[in-house]
């Protein structure tokens, strides 16, 4: 078990003084369930490296338990990695794939037998285990290669890198699941590393998502969803993302175009104090359409999609597209609407970070 801290890291691959990772300061608790999440090439596998050891970082430390891990090699770091295609030995039965980590580490047959019985039962392999490995399919070594990540009882933290890309689409639904069962079960620090919001929200205690080497939130997945503390989660997280709209703000109001929109008190004094540019970010699910007369504000309607159990009304505000998320049932008919902005829902950001 492991607490991991990055402390002032960054690194730099050396090319024209970019970084695919900025300096940042992250700490991962010992135990816990996290998803690093973002887009391609946003510096996730180069943060796992870093952790793991395969990198070391270009600048800062990685502090495991208090001790300064920076210039260990893996081996000595006591951290498994996953990655996204599996490493296997085809010529080597289910049970030698799964043993290998331990009769690596010298760990007595008895108990090699014992934990490699107890991971592979975990995982659903238990009537492979003296299948050779080159004949299974790829859903069944991705799960060797799970299953010799975890099969360590001496690892700090185990580290998922896109692990379940080979898996098909089911499969991976059911892997997703067993995993959280498994790290329930174990309580290691897991990192699952993903570009899909949906396996991260559900894997996850802790979402930490990175954009452009950063990373720009870390939360709860219900903080991610109410409260992105960056315009980038407000649109990558969400289906659809948060709606973002240029303003100006008159004290508590915000102005898109000639529309006024009411904010959560205070929010114009706090935003005062920061400079560049504003935008208003509300998300779909918390836009409403008007009934009875309550304060709202006029738009045309552009399209409505009906997705099964909601409806996906696209309106035009002075000009500005906005999506609005319509349960089930509720009619939406002419050309125009009346749309309510929940003050406590309706955020302001100032040079793309939230004003709090
Ligand atoms: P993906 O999901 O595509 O793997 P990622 O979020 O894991 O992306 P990284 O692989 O960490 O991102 O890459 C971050 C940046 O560093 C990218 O711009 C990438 O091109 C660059 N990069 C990664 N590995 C190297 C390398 N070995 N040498 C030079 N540049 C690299």
């Amino acid at each position: 078990m492991a607490r991991i801290e990055l402390r002032n890291l960054a690194h730099s691959y050396g090319r024209n003084g970019t970084y695919a990772l900025k300096p940042l300061d992250l700490t991962w608790e010992d135990g816990g369930a996290y998803a690093l999440l973002g887009p391609s090439g946003c510096g996730k596998t180069t943060m796992l490296n870093v952790i793991s050891g395969l990198l070391r970082p270009s600048q800062g430390q990685v502090v495991i338990d208090g001790r300064d891990a920076t210039g260990l090699e893996p081996r000595a770091r006591n951290i498994a990695q996953v990655f996204q295609f599996p490493v296997i030995y085809d010529t080597m039965t289910v049970f030698d794939n799964l043993a290998f980590p331990l009769r690596n580490r010298g760990v007595a047959e008895s108990e090699v037998g014992t934990r490699v019985n107890e991971i592979a039962d975990m995982l659903d392999l238990g009537q492979d285990l003296r299948r050779r490995a080159s004949g299974l399919t790829a859903d069944a070594k991705q799960k060797i290669s799970l299953g010799r990540g975890l099969v360590r009882t001496d690892v700090a933290a185990v580290l998922f890198d896109e692990p379940l890309t080979v898996i098909n689409p089911h499969m991976k639904f059911l892997l997703r699941r067993k995993l959280k069962q498994v790290h329930e079960r174990l309580g290691i620090t897991f990192i699952y590393v993903t570009h899909d919001q949906n396996e991260a929200l559900t894997f996850a205690d802790q979402v930490v998502v990175m954009h452009d080497g950063s990373v720009v939130q870390q939360g709860s997945p219900r903080d991610l969803f109410e409260r992105p503390a960056h315009t980038f989660v407000g649109y990558f997280i969400g289906s659809p993302g948060m709606n973002l709209l240029p303003c100006r703000l008159d004290g508590d109001t915000a102005l898109v175009e000639g529309s006024r929109i009411q904010l959560a008190p205070g929010v114009g004094a706090r935003a005062a104090q920061r400079s560049g540019p504003v935008r208003l970010g509300v998300r779909p699910e918390f836009l409403r359409l008007a009934r009875n007369g309550e304060p709202s504000i006029g738009a045309e309607i552009a399209a409505v999609e009906d997705l099964g159990n909601y409806s996906v009304v696209t309106v035009k505000l002075d000009g500005h597209v906005l999506r609005i998320k319509v349960p089930e049932g509720e009619t939406v008919e002419g050309t125009t609407c009346q749309v309510v902005f929940p003050p406590e829902h309706t955020k302001i950001y100032v040079d793309e970070r939230l004003v709090e």
